[in-house]
């Protein structure tokens, strides 16, 4: 049987709970360093290669900072998001701007960061130049619908209310350079969580030709192409990781062939993956407050899903380790839950776990992104700290638990005495 590792030591965790109370997560930086320059390095044969990290996957500015000292810039597509870059000092064409239903504030702050602004809609080129202006520099999001098969999460593409038709893409990029843009960029993003490589290497074939096309019918140039993100991770030990460098040298090969068999200039590939980045790193670590013996068994955490809501929004596999019992025998089978008073608040429903008990320390794995970023306050629950496991081996609270004031800090207290009823 395969199995999945963390690298807490039990009683270093049962430790670390007396400064840092449970539920919490935390981040590994050490790995996500090492799969940060795995990442940069399968792609070391493009020149002006990017990862923008899909910051809705982890919007904590200190791990922002880490990913940009390794060279990433940041995929943003809200006022927020644009913040935290800023708060940074990620700017310019370090930012992606990768939004839909976008609102005119927005447009104005990402133009005024220098971003890179990336249009989901043709008529969003009016608006935007009616709003922001127009940049020297667009993109434009491809949606290939019919013409490209989707995947679980994302469905199909005709369905996704993203981007461009391809006779949009033809038309949108005329009008932008007759309007004068200068210079060009082509997007398509139509996977999540995307485990065969293969996947990667068609869409990047896609672009490939599109751009080909659309610099011939149009006399413009590309400086660069965005694959997306999607790319996905193992959550279940059965999984096995997309191979970087194998998927890097494989799109080389059809960059070669397409681009380089072509009149088109060297074109830069993007890439705005968000779950590869801190997905695997980071995890959701809680203590057992009751075993429950009913119609089932049930083991009650500390955590709910308003602290990671991934297994009870899509049924999503998280592994779940139990620390100081990971050589265990897992011949007992659980629905472990969380305190929400809605049933579906499960990590996991029939799992096969070693036997637990009330104290017992879970680690969750694979909560580094649309875990803590997920979270909600529903039923009055907090959302936790996220904490930061060094390379040192120190660790660092990058954000601490929210209080019972932060929850209420949106009401005014003080009115409703004088409000009459
Ligand atoms: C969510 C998202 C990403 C990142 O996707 P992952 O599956 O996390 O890699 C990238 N680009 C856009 C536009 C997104 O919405």
């Amino acid at each position: 049987m395969p199995t999945k590792q963390h690298p807490f030591d039990s009683a270093w965790l049962e430790e670390l709970t007396r400064e840092y109370s449970t539920p919490f997560h935390i981040y590994d930086e050490k790995a996500i360093r090492a799969n940060a320059r795995a990442l940069r390095d399968a792609f070391a044969w493009n020149d002006g290669f990017k990862e923008y990290f899909a910051v809705k996957a982890a919007p904590n500015p200190y791990l922002m900072k880490i990913l940009a000292q390794e060279g990433f810039g940041s995929d943003c597509s809200s006022l927020p998001e644009l913040f935290l870059a800023d708060t940074v000092d990620i700017r310019g064409e370090s930012i992606m701007f990768t939004s839909n239903d976008t609102p005119a504030v927005e447009y104005r702050e990402a133009a005024r960061l220098g971003a890179i602004i990336n249009l989901d809609d043709i008529s969003h080129i009016d608006y935007l130049e009616e709003h922001a202006g127009l940049p020297e520099l667009v993109c434009c999001r491809y949606n290939p619908g019919p013409l490209k098969a989707g995947n679980v999460i994302i469905g199909h593409p005709e369905e996704a209310k993203y981007g461009f038709t391809r006779e949009q893409l033809f038309e949108g990029y005329r009008i932008l350079r007759d309007k004068g843009v200068k210079r060009f960029g082509l997007h398509t993003m139509v996977a999540s969580n995307e485990l065969d490589s293969d996947y990667f290497v068609e869409t990047a074939h896609m672009l490939f030709d599109l751009i080909v096309e659309l610099s011939e019918a149009l006399g413009i140039t590309f400086e660069f192409v965005n694959l997306g993100g999607g790319i996905g991770i193992p959550y279940r030990p059965e999984d096995s990781p997309v191979d970087l460098a194998a998927l890097g040298q494989s799109i080389k090969e059809v960059y070669d062939r397409i681009i380089g068999g072509s009149d088109h200039p060297p074109l830069k590939v993007f890439l705005e993956c968000g779950r590869m980045v801190t997905g695997p790193y980071g995890y959701l670590v809680s203590r057992v407050l009751h075993a429950k013996h009913t119609y089932k068994e049930f083991v009650g955490l500390d955590a709910c899903m308003t602290n990671l809501m991934r297994p009870a929004l899509y049924g999503a596999y998280h592994h779940i380790s139990v620390a100081g019992k990971e050589d265990a025998p897992a011949d007992h089978v659980y629905d472990v839950t969380g305190s929400l008073c809605e049933n579906n608040d499960k990590f996991a429903i029939d799992r096969a776990l070693p036997e637990m008990e009330p104290g017992d320390l879970v680690v969750i794995h694979d909560a580094g992104a649309h875990g803590h970023a997920m979270g909600f306050n529903y039923n009055g629950k907090l959302r936790s700290a996220e904490l930061l496991l060094r390379e040192n081996g120190d660790v660092v609270q990058i954000r601490r638990a929210e209080t019972v004031d932060d929850l209420f800090a949106t009401l005014d207290l003080n009115s409703l005495a004088s409000f009459e009823v």
